[in-house]
């Protein structure tokens, strides 16, 4: 039994002896361990070749990984020996034994990639330990992952941001060609973020930056990302044109008695956001009597400015000068009448990022943002998990999850090697698009199977910046409640 406990504990130079079933004082079960040396000791002293007598036995208790179901204890019995000329004082080195953290190598492991996924508190109870055990050495693997990966910059890079509550705004920095999360930050603004690109190792190798309109980037980029040129993230620019077609339905349905309001609210946001190419035989219908309805009209129409909206890029993506052509076809086929006076905000803010925007026809890849959404998403669940806790936790627990550095490795995206100056871990973020995130009053994303489709949560901008105003308490009154009002 012995011989075959101490197989099963695997910890070199000891033997298994004495097994306890114990209870706790708050009556959790737990198994105890105690563990015998039986390694090497010495006998010479390394110093100055004195002879080494005992002086007496060091008792150690770790935390081993759960042990045929319960927590589970070891103790050691560590010798320790005294050199009787210089006083030196010896004892084993303990192998596989995390002294720092109390526990063995494989618990610390085991106990942090538990942390990616669950809460600190159910941790602690697998383990019958206290919470800040476990937050603490979870704090440590972090520490340890940014010292030992390093990180290759990528040439394709996302900026996103997140508003999480309590702790504000949190820059999202993603490799977007290989679809990995690089990195988060708190904070969003030109200062913060020029002093991050410029602790960011190889800047020069960054070659496109791919984000919403936010006129700070602009400088940020120039100052700190030499060869990098700016692309608007598709994305967030269409999403506009779903919000201009909503602001055309709202001022359509005002002027309804409240009986016509109920009967065309029913689903109609839903359909009219959806694509045309996406529309049941049913929703195409409703689209089209719309047309022939003198009060209803103006609800197609924002529906096709809507559609060639979108199909500046969907139908010209290889053609810089077609979209252009395009673009300035759509926004001479805006009708006067000032319910479409959002689209006309549009067109404008296209003027005031024209560049950036037919920057997207000049990347050699089809750059979107349109991923960091699913990777936000991570964020937000991960903050619920850990709520209260402190953003280097929240990024620890979305960067750092072992499937996610292992697909790293091999891609190539990091290498393990000594410390850089600047962190920045690249996570390869797993695709799953459900959310089952209930509890949470900071989640307010919705995951589209088709992002471009452009439902974006809760967007506001200023047409002057093109600054995006998260809001999700407007987005939640918007489209929720009046669906079923
Ligand atoms: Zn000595």
């Amino acid at each position: 039994m012995s011989n075959m406990l101490s197989k099963l504990i695997a910890l070199p130079d000891f033997k298994v002896g004495p097994v306890y079933e114990k209870t706790s004082k708050d009556g959790i079960k737990y198994t105890e361990l105690d563990l015998i040396y039986e390694g090497p000791v010495l006998d010479t002293c390394p110093d100055c070749g004195g002879k080494m007598y005992s002086h007496g036995n060091r008792k150690l208790t770790v935390t081993d990984t759960p042990f045929l179901g319960h927590p589970s204890k070891l103790t050691m019995n560590i010798p320790r020996r005294r050199c009787k000329d210089c006083q030196m004082i010896w004892r084993p080195e303990i192998r596989d034994v995390d002294e720092k953290h109390l526990m063995t190598t494989r618990a610390f492991t085991d106990i942090a990639q538990k942390s990616l996924k669950q809460t600190f508190a159910s941790v602690a109870d697998e383990y019958m330990l206290a919470q800040n055990t476990i937050k603490n050495a979870f704090t440590d693997f972090i520490k340890e992952k940014e010292d030992t990966l390093r990180f290759k910059t990528p040439a394709f890079l996302g900026i996103d941001e997140i508003k999480i509550k309590k702790l504000g705004e949190v820059t999202v920095i993603t490799d977007l060609e290989h679809r990995t999360l690089y990195d988060m930050t708190l904070g969003r603004n030109q200062a913060s973020l020029t002093e991050y690109f410029s602790r960011l190792p190889d800047a020069d190798k960054v070659l496109w930056v791919c984000s919403d309109m936010y006129r700070p980037f602009e400088k940020s980029i120039s100052d700190a990302l030499p060869n990098a040129r700016w692309v608007i993230d598709r994305f967030h620019l269409v999403a506009y044109a779903n919000r201009a077609m909503d602001e055309v339905r709202k001022s359509v349905q005002k002027g309804m008695t409240k009986k016509n309001r109920i009967r065309t609210k029913k689903g109609l946001a839903y359909t009219m956001r959806t694509r045309l190419k996406n529309l049941t035989p049913g929703e195409a219908m409703k689209i089209r009597s719309c047309r022939n309805d003198p009060v209803l009209a103006p609800l197609a129409t924002a529906f096709d400015l809507k559609e060639d909206f979108f199909n500046i890029y969907d139908e010209n993506l290889v053609s810089k000068e077609n979209a252009q052509q395009a673009f300035a076809e759509w926004e001479r086929s805006i009708p006067s009448d000032a319910m479409y006076d959002d689209f006309r905000k549009l067109a404008g803010t296209v003027h005031n990022f024209y560049e950036q925007i037919f920057n997207f026809w000049d990347c050699p890849i089809s750059i979107t943002n349109g991923f960091t959404e699913c990777s936000n998403r991570i964020i937000r669940e991960n903050n619920v998990k850990g709520r209260g806790h402190s953003f280097e936790i929240l990024r620890g627990r979305t960067l750092y999850r072992r499937s996610n550095i292992d697909s790293m490795l091999k891609n190539g995206t990091a290498s393990i090697g000594p410390s850089i100056p600047a962190k920045g871990p690249v996570f390869h973020f797993e695709e799953t698009k459900k959310a089952s995130v209930d509890e949470d009053d900071t989640f307010d994303g919705i995951i589209l199977d088709d992002p471009l489709m452009g439902l974006v949560p809760g967007v506001d901008f200023d047409p002057e910046t093109g600054e995006i105003f998260e809001d999700v308490d407007d987005y939640e009154d918007d489209t929720y409640a009046s669906e079923d009002e």
